[in-house]
């Protein structure tokens, strides 16, 4: 028996591929975004603690309420915004969790979602699978921002939802408040939604503020607002974040997360709550990954590489014109396979596999491991 594929045009994605190759060829790994390094010892105490005081059953479907109530003080004190733990914040299996499940609360057949590109790969699948249609951006080479003349032009009485992602994965972009007040004008008065994908959300540099969703009254109440600890506690593994939306959105989210998922990892969520009731949990992040990006540049400097801004998340992309002319996927490959180094061609997080010759480094590692990739960088062209 066969099933006629709701995603015909989806094959294994870029992360996988260019980890399998990494492994197979034992190259330095800077494709796939994880970090390479410990994660914070005293969080993992907190998980065995909890497990051995036995909060190993279900947690509520909401989420823990005392991880919840917590996230609630930190949204406060960092946006502004109150937000009830009761209604208006649910726990995830994950950041990508958390945005199929809102796009799935959201979307019928028929409705258009705008998605700038190059897009995180999840998307543009999310969006099909629900019935509706992706309208695709390109975000404006080589600074990556929002051309927000050409968003005007292509919102129609189907446009749905707008979807964000800032910090932006693959090319480290952030939305600017200029960018914010441009949203905000385009979508007063009408019922389109937000879906900010905000997993990157303290890795952010240069002092920049990060313009979450949750900061902005009139676009919040239209926005689910997602996130992840993995990403953000450098646990990529233990796939948990959460959700903030109104209370109006959050029960149709709800809705769905009871009978997909039900309820997420006790102990860790346990773990979570006492640790963020330390600010230093989150406020030193972006410094500490910013000293990755700063030593990375630094490093990079003796190859042929010309590296692009990156503002935030665990990403820097660079164009390769100075080596060669290869597609960027060919190039990647290629680097792989004869010097040693994966990374992520960024053609492949454009649906048309639009091509500008640069590909994406994940910083996010042991400086140990950023000098051997890039020892063997300096050996390229
Ligand atoms: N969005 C973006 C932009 C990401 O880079 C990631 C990381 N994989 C996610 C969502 C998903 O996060 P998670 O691993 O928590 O599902
Ligand atoms: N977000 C990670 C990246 O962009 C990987 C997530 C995944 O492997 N699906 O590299």
């Amino acid at each position: 028996m066969t099933i006629v594929s709701k995603l015909p045009d989806i094959s294994t994605n870029i992360f996988t591929v260019m980890s399998a190759l990494a492994t197979e060829h034992k190259a330095v790994n800077l494709g796939q975004g994880f970090p390479d390094f410990p994660m914070n010892q005293d969080l993992i105490g907190l998980v065995e603690k909890s497990m051995r005081s036995g909060y190993n059953q279900y947690s509520p479907m909401q989420g823990y309420l005392p991880l919840r109530e917590v996230l609630s003080k930190k949204i406060h004190s960092l946006y502004g915004t109150s937000v009830s733990p009761d209604s208006q914040i649910t726990v995830t299996p994950g950041g990508t969790y958390g945005i199929y499940t809102s796009l799935t609360a959201l979307l019928r057949p028929g409705d258009e979602v705008i998605i700038f590109e190059p897009a995180y790969d999840s998307y543009i699948p999310n969006v099909v699978v629900n019935g509706a249609t992706p309208v695709l951006i390109n975000l404006q080479f080589p600074e990556y921002k929002i051309d927000w003349e050409e968003v005007k032009r292509k919102i129609t009485p189907r446009t749905k939802l707008i979807m964000l992602n800032s910090p932006h994965n693959p090319t480290g972009s952030i939305l600017k408040e200029e960018d914010i007040n441009q949203l905000r004008s385009l979508v007063a008065g009408t019922g389109i939604y937000i879906l900010s994908d905000e997993v990157y959300e303290h890795l952010i540099y240069d002092n920049a503020p990060h313009c979450s969703m949750l900061r902005y009254p009139d676009l919040f109440e239209r926005s689910f607002v997602c996130f992840s600890f993995g990403k953000i506690y450098h646990c990529t593994g233990w796939k948990l974040g959460y959700v903030v939306s109104s209370p109006s959105l959050m029960k149709e989210f709800r809705k769905l997360h009871q009978f997909n998922c039900f309820a997420c990892h006790t102990p860790s969520q346990v773990a979570l709550s006492s640790f963020l009731e330390n600010k230093e949990a989150y406020l030193g992040l972006g410094s500490f990954m910013q000293q990755k990006r700063d030593y990375f540049i630094s490093l990079m400097k003796d190859t042929k590489f010309d590296l692009l801004d990156s503002k935030g998340s665990y990403f820097i992309c660079a164009t390769y014109n100075r080596i060669s002319d290869e597609k960027d996927s060919d190039f990647a490959i290629r680097i792989t396979k004869e010097f040693g180094v994966a990374t992520i061609p960024v053609s492949a997080f454009y649906q048309a596999g639009t091509d500008n010759k640069v590909i994406r480094f994940c910083f996010a590692k042991k400086e140990d491991t950023l000098e051997k990739a890039v020892e063997k960088l300096r050996k390229i062209g």
